[in-house]
């Protein structure tokens, strides 16, 4: 690393998150409330960069003020805490609906036929893209234990990290890609299974619509009800536990 790039990274910008707000962010974020005070500050520190480092949108009417940023921020941090702001490179937008958005998709099957298709949704990643966010969903999670859009949808942009969105993110050293695989993929097997036959899961059943949404379905979980994940899939937690290099079973329990 040059000097010059050393004395820009000692002096990275950081936005101060004012009390009230970084008060807000927490309680609406109980695995962040319930870390350590060291690791409590070095997420707050970790959000006021993050806060230097994107561009918020507020679109349809939606006013970005500094709460919202806080509450995104705080969460969007805290699967990072113990992997850094670098696995965030590579975008900078984060726009906000006030409710659900739609989309237009438009793509070609194996023919070479062209299908559009509309879609509602409450939050979306796009590789290299803006991260897009409904309002309304982080607010109505307060009313679930086990439901947080924004960690969901930075679950999308660690797996993207290193190709397309299929459940493997970048692993760390010392971590077997294929344990990960494995794990992942009886674990993807054996829920699609479950909610086939409408058997009671402690996972959204959406995770069963992909390998990149069981990934992003289950760090939701593991950072909201890790008990949920832990008891029905224990690999899966064990790997999520190392990847995200945080115990957060440890720190929550059983919620609910
Ligand atoms: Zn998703």
């Amino acid at each position: 690393m040059s000097l010059r790039s050393w004395y820009k990274r000692l002096r990275r910008r950081r936005i101060h998150v004012a009390d009230g707000d970084w008060a807000e962010a927490l309680a609406r974020t109980p695995c962040a409330q319930a870390l350590p005070d060291r690791e409590r500050r070095r997420l707050r520190e970790l959000a006021g960069q993050f806060l230097a480092s994107k561009r918020f949108e507020g679109t349809a009417g939606f006013e970005i003020d500094a709460s919202v940023r806080a509450v995104v921020a705080a969460k969007a941090c805290l699967p990072v805490l113990h992997l850094g702001l670098d696995f965030y490179a590579g975008w900078s937008d984060i726009v906000v609906y006030p409710g659900d958005f739609r989309v237009h998709d438009e793509y070609m099957d194996e023919a070479g036929v062209v299908h559009r298709e509309t879609r509602d949704l409450c939050g979306q990643s796009l590789s290299q893209g803006p991260m897009v966010l409904s309002w309304a969903a982080i607010e109505e999670e307060s009313e679930s234990i086990d439901r947080d859009l924004v960690i969901h949808e930075c679950a999308h942009k660690l797996d993207v990290l290193n190709g397309p969105a299929d459940g493997f993110p970048p692993l760390h050293a010392g971590m077997s890609a294929r344990a990960w695989s494995d794990v992942f993929t009886k674990a993807y097997e054996r829920f699609g299974e479950q909610v086939e036959q409408d058997d009671e899961t402690g996972l959204d059943p959406y995770g069963a619509s992909d390998p990149a949404e069981f990934f992003a379905v289950a760090s939701e979980t593991f950072f909201t009800a890790p008990g949920l994940i832990r008891d029905d899939f224990p690999d899966v937690y064990a790997q999520l536990a190392r990847f995200y290099r945080l115990d957060t079973y440890a720190l929550l329990g059983d919620v609910g």
